[in-house]
């Protein structure tokens, strides 16, 4: 009897030392040693395959692809990391989907004004349909328009983001991290339907590049006119200043959504 309790004893530490230091992640200042090497481990396989995929097509990597080429360890923990609720974390933003889009529509890089591009961009075909239109009317109205900055973003692209910066930036603190990048499906960037487009000015005013503040954006007549005309279009400011979610004021951010 003596002997089993000692048994019991010594594998019941084994299994809590093995717990802790191999699967327990809930150190979210630092993960544990085993689990920095996962993290290591999952962002050259995620390099992997992004250096074979054409570089247009690196913003809209499929997530299940991408999650695909982990090993059954890595696969279970980087799922463990993404179903923390991001709000322990302290990201208050809700979930939207990591659901595919519908046919993406692929738009060519603009080149605005003082030498800044736009890169290529991608939206959902009902997206960019409304967007066409929006950017029509504004031009006759105004004689300028606005252009994509940013579009849409595949949640696998925000996964390998994610764990890039996991590792090169932020010490493998899941909380720094949380602050600078937002999880898989909880961008609207990466909404399949409500999808996010960050604009900018022919002029290169966007509201956050290269020094600029929101209130740049808020003085464009574009902007204005959004205001006024952009529901017409199904296009709805996202984060309007004392928004509930407690994101910063986002003028150039505007969702999709039919209402
Ligand atoms: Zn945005």
């Amino acid at each position: 009897m003596k002997t089993f309790l000692i048994y019991f004893a010594v594998i019941s530490i084994a299994l809590i030392t093995v717990y802790l230091f191999v699967f327990d992640i809930n150190n979210y200042e630092s993960l544990p040693f085993f689990q920095k090497i996962n993290a290591e481990n999952i962002l050259d396989r995620f390099e992997n395959v992004l250096s074979s995929t054409p570089a247009d097509e690196k913003a809209i990597i499929d997530y299940n692809i991408l999650l695909g080429e982990l090993s059954f360890i890595e696969r279970n923990f980087a799922l463990r990391i993404f179903s923390i609720a991001p709000s322990e974390l302290g990201f208050k933003g809700p979930f939207y989907s990591i659901d595919k889009p519908g046919k993406l529509v692929k738009l060519q890089s603009i080149k605005l004004n003082p030498g800044r591009e736009t890169g290529v961009q991608y939206l959902p075909e009902h997206v960019y349909n409304d967007y066409l239109k929006l950017a029509e009317q504004m031009k006759k109205d105004l004689g300028r328009k606005l252009f994509v900055d940013s579009g849409y973003r595949s949640p696998g692209r925000q996964a390998y983001l994610f764990f890039y910066y996991l590792v090169k930036s932020n010490n493998f603190s899941l909380r720094e991290n949380a602050k600078w990048i937002a999880m898989p499906g909880y961008s609207e960037h990466g909404h399949p339907v409500n999808t996010a487009i960050d604009f900018t000015s022919e002029n290169g005013i966007n509201g956050f590049s290269g020094g600029q503040t929101a209130a740049d954006f808020v003085k464009l007549d574009e902007y204005g006119w959004m205001l006024e005309n952009a529901s017409g279009f199904n296009f709805y400011l996202s984060y309007p200043e004392g928004n509930k979610y407690g994101v910063a004021f986002e003028p150039w951010h505007w969702h999709w959504e039919k209402k």
